[in-house]
């Protein structure tokens, strides 16, 4: 599953640079994701809680934001972002001039912008 390795990934970040800190727990996580990583946030926040337990980021809490993704259509060299249903994420890419022809920019991205913790 897309989203255990995701959150898989998260959680030994996350284990890092809270061990740096020498934080006691981890309250909760930011997140930035593109779109076109066809995230589920309810499937991320499960598969965290199920793989944190015992660890000190138990019960830390995601805050996720979506960046809407950007891409160049390679026929008109327009630039424009695309969007897509939080529930059915099927993703339109296409462009205005009716070409499908387009190149992705930007929407693959997985940041943790930052970490909130509980110091000893
Ligand atoms: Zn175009």
């Amino acid at each position: 599953m897309h989203e255990l390795s995701l959150a898989d990934g998260m959680l030994k970040t996350v284990l890092e640079a809270a061990q740096k800190e020498k934080a006691k727990k981890i309250k909760s996580i930011k997140l930035e994701m593109g779109e076109i990583l066809l995230v589920n946030s309810e499937q991320l926040t499960f598969c965290f809680d199920v793989i944190s337990k015992g660890t000190i980021a138990e019960d830390a809490k995601l805050d996720i934001t979506f960046l809407k993704p950007r891409v160049h259509c390679n026929k008109c060299n327009k630039e424009f972002n695309i969007s897509s249903d939080k529930d059915f994420p099927i993703l339109s890419m296409i462009c205005e001039c009716g070409s499908n022809d387009v190149t992705i920019l930007s929407g693959r991205e997985f940041n943790i912008k930052s970490i909130k913790i509980e110091e000893d």
